[in-house]
C-alpha cells in the first residue's frame, strides 16, 4: 500500500496523541491550548474504549496513598473550574455529592475509619442521620440497622459522552486534527523525533507522542521491546471488569450518587438509573455478555426493589461489562518512558475523575520539560521492564470502594 504522510507540521511542538478516550482527549485539548500542533488518532472513534462504559463518579474517596488522594481531590476542583468556564450548551458534570452508608457493624467500622482518614486530609464529609437520609431520598426503604450515613458534598457525577463532546469541540476550535478508524501499528523513535505508522499505511512524524491507549497500552509498548504491567482487562477478573446496568425510566427521585451495602446507584438521565454491585463482578467476563433477564439482571433488580419504593416494575434496558484500564499497582502511570525518547505514557484508572487535571499537567510537562510536583509518585518506570526479563509486578489488594 503506498504510504501517505498524514500531515507534516513545521512548528517545534508537533505532538501525536494516540487514543481518543477521556485521557487522550484531555491532553490533546490542553496541548492545543498551549500552542502545540496536535494530531489525535483512534483505532475506532472517540470514547469507544473504556471511556464509554464507566460509572462516572468523580471523587477522591478511598484513594490511597495520600499523593493519589491529593491528585484526585485536585482533579475534582479542576473539573468544576472547567465546567464553570463552559456552562453551556450541555453540562457534563453534576455537582451532586455522594451519600454512603453501611449496615453491618464491620462495614460500618470500615466506613467510619475511612471518613476519619478523609477528614484528616480535609476532604469534606457530613454525617446524615436516618431522618436526613430519608428526606434526601424520599423513595428509600432504609434498612432498620442503618442509623447514620455520610454525605461527601464535593463529589460529582459525570456524563462521559457530554464530557467527550465538549473536549472534541474544544480540540476542533483550537485547530487540533482528529484521525479515526485507523490503528497505530508501529511506533519508532529517532534523533529527529518520533514516528507512527497506521494500519492504512499512512504515517506521521513529529517531535513527541502521548500513548493514551488505555487497556491497549501494553500491546503498543511491547512493540518497543517493553513490558508494561497492567491488569489484564480481557480476563474475567473483578479487578479489571465490572457490570454496569442501566434501567428504564423509574419514578424514583434520585439526584446524587449513592453507595449502599448491596448496590451503588446513580442517576443516568431522564429518570434512568445506573446500577453497580461489586460483589457480582466475579461473574463479569467481557467474552460472555449477560442478558437483562438472566441471573445478574434479576439479582440487580431484587436489590433495587429492596432499596427503593416505586421500583417494583423496574426493568433493565442493558447490562454492560466495563473493562478497566488499570496499571498493575492501581496507580496512574504518567510520564516519559525511559529509553524511548519523546514517548510519553498516560494510563490510569479513575480517568473520569483525573482527565482534566492530568491533561493539564501532562501538557505542561511536555511543553516546558518541567515535571509537575503532583506527578512525582506516578512515573511509569516502576511498571516497565524489558520484555525478556519476565518479572511480575504484583497487583495489590487495594481497589476503590466502587467504580
Ligand atoms: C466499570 C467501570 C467503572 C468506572 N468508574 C469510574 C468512576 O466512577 N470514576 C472514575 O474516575 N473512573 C472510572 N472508571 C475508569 C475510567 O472510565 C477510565 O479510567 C477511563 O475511561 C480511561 O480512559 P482512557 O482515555 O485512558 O482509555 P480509553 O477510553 O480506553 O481510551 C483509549 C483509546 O485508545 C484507542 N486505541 C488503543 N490502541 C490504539 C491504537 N493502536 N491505535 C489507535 N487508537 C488506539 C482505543 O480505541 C480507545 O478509544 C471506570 C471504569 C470502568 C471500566
Amino acid at each position: 500500500m503506498p504510504q501517505k504522510t498524514v500531515r507534516q507540521h513545521t512548528g517545534s511542538h508537533r505532538i501525536a496523541v494516540i487514543g481518543a478516550g477521556v485521557l487522550g482527549l484531555a491532553v490533546a485539548r490542553s496541548l492545543a491550548s498551549q500552542g502545540a500542533q496536535v494530531t489525535l488518532f483512534d483505532q475506532r472513534y472517540p470514547g469507544s474504549g473504556t471511556s464509554q462504559i464507566s460509572y462516572g463518579w468523580v471523587n477522591a474517596n478511598g484513594k490511597d496513598p495520600a499523593s493519589y488522594h491529593r491528585l484526585n481531590a485536585a482533579a475534582i476542583d479542576e473539573h468544576k473550574r472547567w465546567q464553570a468556564e463552559h456552562p453551556t450548551p450541555a453540562p457534563w458534570l453534576l455537582e451532586t455529592g455522594t451519600l454512603e452508608w453501611a449496615a453491618d457493624p464491620a462495614t460500618r467500622r470500615q466506613l467510619e475509619q475511612r471518613v476519619a482518614k478523609l477528614k484528616a486530609l480535609d476532604y469534606p464529609s457530613e454525617p446524615y442521620d436516618r431522618a436526613r437520609l430519608q428526606a434526601a431520598l424520599p423513595e428509600l426503604r432504609l434498612d432498620p440497622r442503618v442509623q447514620q450515613g455520610w454525605y461527601f458534598p464535593s463529589e460529582c457525577l459525570i456524563y462521559p459522552s457530554l464530557f467527550i463532546a465538549r473536549m472534541l469541540a474544544d480540540l476542533r476550535l483550537l485547530g487540533g486534527e482528529l484521525i479515526c478508524h485507523d490503528q497505530v501499528t508501529t511506533l519508532s523513535t529517532a534523533d529527529q523525533g518520533v514516528s507512527v505508522t497506521l494500519a492504512s499505511g499512512n504515517c506521521w512524524h513529529g517531535d513527541q507522542l502521548v500513548l493514551a491507549t488505555g487497556r491497549w497500552s501494553a500491546e503498543l509498548l511491547a512493540q518497543c521491546g517493553l513490558e508494561l504491567a497492567m491488569t489484564d482487562a480481557n480476563r474475567a477478573d473483578p479487578a479489571a471488569c465490572s457490570f454496569l446496568a442501566h434501567t428504564q425510566p423509574l419514578p424514583v427521585q434520585l439526584n446524587c450518587n449513592i453507595i449502599t451495602p448491596e448496590l451503588n446507584v446513580r442517576p443516568d438521565g431522564g429518570g434512568r438509573l445506573m446500577l453497580q454491585a461489586l460483589d457480582l463482578d466475579q461473574h463479569a467476563d467481557p467474552a460472555r455478555p449477560v442478558a437483562v433477564d438472566g441471573m445478574i439482571g434479576n439479582e440487580l433488580l431484587r436489590r433495587l426493589r429492596r432499596l427503593f419504593a416505586n421500583s417494583d416494575n423496574a426493568r433493565i434496558e442493558r447490562i454492560e461489562v466495563g473493562q478497566r484500564s488499570r496499571p498493575a499497582d492501581g496507580l496512574p502511570a504518567i510520564g516519559y518512558v525511559s529509553g524511548l525518547a519523546g514517548i510519553y505514557l498516560m494510563v490510569s484508572h479513575s480517568g473520569m475523575t483525573l482527565a482534566p487535571l492530568l491533561g493539564k499537567l501532562v501538557a505542561e510537562e511536555m511543553m516546558s520539560g518541567a515535571r509537575p510536583a503532583m506527578l512525582a509518585d506516578f512515573a511509569p518506570d516502576r511498571l516497565v521492564r524489558p520484555l525478556s526479563d519476565g518479572r511480575n509486578v504484583a497487583a495489590p489488594a487495594y481497589l476503590p470502594a466502587a467504580q
